[in-house]
């Protein structure tokens, strides 16, 4: 039985791996393409060195992300029973982070509203949590549509915060809902590249989540829009 548990252990952690590797090829792949490419031709045309070098820069950016994300990750495993547990203020929290991702919104004219219900505070880890709940409205703006909107509540009862993250978006195809916790799942591969995702920034608000004893989910439907919900404890135990 021991054993049992060992092998599947060790299939899913070559899977990672092996996803691991093909994630970070792609970029390195796309990047020898278009060196090569400028190496072979003789007398290339300085606009096109230009186009081909903002095409390599801009897969250096994804190769970066990607490493970042997994470093993330690493450390939400390997820190699973080092949180660094204090009282924090979530409406204060919550309304930092929306500050700083409303920028990023306005570029699209996506409202980002934050309804509290009544002030909450809970022992949590602040980067933790703050990363796994930048992740889920980040996401929200990503696959939302222009105009649209990204509504976060915050609520509590005697036991635990309830955080609510929905938006107006794209929504997410049935068959694909139990699918989007899993690293490096993407909805629409293509797409999703296009927008920048990594396919890990679930991954690691998940983990984060359930680090603090929470849990989260998700409830979509294809082009209405998407929420999020999370749940944790006011009280950590360990
Ligand atoms: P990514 O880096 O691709 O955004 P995530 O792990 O954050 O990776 O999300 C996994 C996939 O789930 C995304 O590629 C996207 O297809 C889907 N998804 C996540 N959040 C939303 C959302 N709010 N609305 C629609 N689709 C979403």
């Amino acid at each position: 039985k021991m054993l049992g548990r060992m092998k599947v252990l060790d299939d899913s952690r070559n899977e990672f791996v092996s996803n691991v590797s093909h994630e970070l090829k792609t970029p390195l792949t796309s990047m020898k393409v278009l060196a090569d490419s400028l190496l072979i031709q003789e007398d290339v045309p300085a606009e096109l060195y230009k186009e081909f070098m903002g095409d390599l820069s801009e897969e250096i950016e994804r190769e970066n992300k990607i490493i970042n994300d997994l470093l993330s990750l690493v450390k939400m495993d390997k820190t699973a029973n080092t949180l660094n547990i204090k009282s924090e203020n979530m409406n204060v929290l919550i309304e930092k982070i929306l500050k700083r991702l409303r920028p990023i919104a306005a570029t699209r004219n996506i409202e980002l509203v934050l309804e509290s219900f009544r002030p909450v505070t809970a022992e949590i880890d602040e980067m933790k949590m703050s990363l796994a709940l930048t992740n889920l409205v980040e996401n929200a703006i990503k696959y939302n549509k222009d105009d649209g909107w990204v509504h976060v509540s915050l609520n509590a009862d005697h036991k635990n915060c309830y955080i609510e993250v929905a938006d107006s978006g794209i929504g997410i195809p049935e068959g694909a809902i139990e699918h989007v916790f899993e690293r490096f799942y993407r909805v629409d591969k293509s797409h999703s590249r296009e927008i920048g995702g990594t396919g890990l920034g679930l991954a690691i608000a998940r983990s984060a989540v359930v680090m603090h004893r929470g849990a989260v989910r998700v409830y979509s439907q294809v082009d209405a829009g998407t929420t999020f919900t999370v749940r944790i404890p006011l009280t950590y135990v360990s």
